[in-house]
């Protein structure tokens, strides 16, 4: 259940569980995927939803969900959207807010680029948000710089950027493209993490199905790491934390598929970064 709170009910509770925000960092569990179970969060221990409106008033307006578990932990932000064609990842970051857990932080941006969104188109009325956060320099657009600014005050352990693409990364099945792939930021162990994931990914999507073979397997893309200007290669360049922009390829898969992937995709990385995620039936 979703309750909300106002703010000083939040930052009470956030008091008395202050002791050591940092220290309360539990490892990834091994909870199997496609079988998500109910959750255990009792009455009155349920996390606590804040809105915040980025770019209010303007085109670009569009909502950031901070949710918070009864337990302090680690903060992640998750994202859908920075591309408006890309569903999966939209649809995907929608259900992520539906999700419970008992410790950290959740921070979700489901249309991050809401124009785009909008129009399901891949850009925006001023380009493509994934090339307005060059490194070392600040945003080049008043979006990117918003969604900057919000995430440098959420002070997460990782953010995670959902797209999907054209093809499959490394492969010479069907078009060129970057699906089936976790491109890890250079920072906070996310090269290994996404390796990690990716194993647990194949076994329970790719190898148990009988519709997708090999050519599907999830990868880990190259490392990203400033030199280009997306959201991702500045989370690792300038904030130095971990990062994962994570692809799933159009290609001989339909819009369900390819949004239960990247729900897999964000729950087993929320995991590694010690937020226990628990799928709610709908
Ligand atoms: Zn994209």
């Amino acid at each position: 259940m979703v309750t909300m709170q106002d703010r000083s009910a939040t930052k009470n509770s956030q008091q008395r569980l202050t002791t050591s925000r940092r220290a309360l960092v539990v490892g990834g569990s091994a909870t199997v995927l496609g079988s998500f179970t109910l959750g255990t969060v009792s009455a009155g221990e349920s996390v606590t939803e804040e809105v915040r409106t980025l770019r209010s008033g303007t085109r670009y307006e569009t909502p950031a969900y901070i949710r918070e578990a009864p337990t302090a932990g680690e903060t992640v932000v998750v994202l859908g959207g920075v591309h408006g064609s890309e569903r999966a990842g939209i649809d995907a970051a929608h259900t992520v807010r539906e999700w419970e857990f008992e410790q950290g932080t959740l921070v979700v941006i489901p249309e991050a680029n809401a124009p785009a969104v909008r129009d399901s188109t891949y850009s925006g009325p001023d380009g493509d948000l994934n090339q307005q956060f060059p490194s070392g320099q600040e945003p080049t657009t008043s979006i990117a710089e918003a969604i900057w600014e919000f995430i440098t005050e959420m002070d997460p352990a990782a953010v995670i950027d959902m797209h999907s693409s054209m093809g499959i990364w490394g492969s010479s099945r069907g078009p060129s493209g970057f699906g089936q792939a976790i491109f890890p930021s250079a920072a906070g162990g996310s090269r290994e993490i996404a390796g990690r994931v990716n194993r647990l990914l194949n076994d329970e999507l790719i190898h148990a199905s009988e519709e997708y073979d090999s050519a599907y397997e999830f990868t880990v893309g190259n490392t990203l790491a400033g030199e280009h200007p997306r959201l991702i290669h500045k989370v690792a360049a300038d904030l130095g934390r971990a990062g994962y922009l994570t692809e799933v390829t159009r290609y001989g898969t339909d819009l369900p598929t390819r949004t239960n992937w990247s729900e897999a995709i964000a729950a087993e990385l929320l995991r590694k970064h010690g937020i226990g995620v628990e799928k709610v039936p709908k």
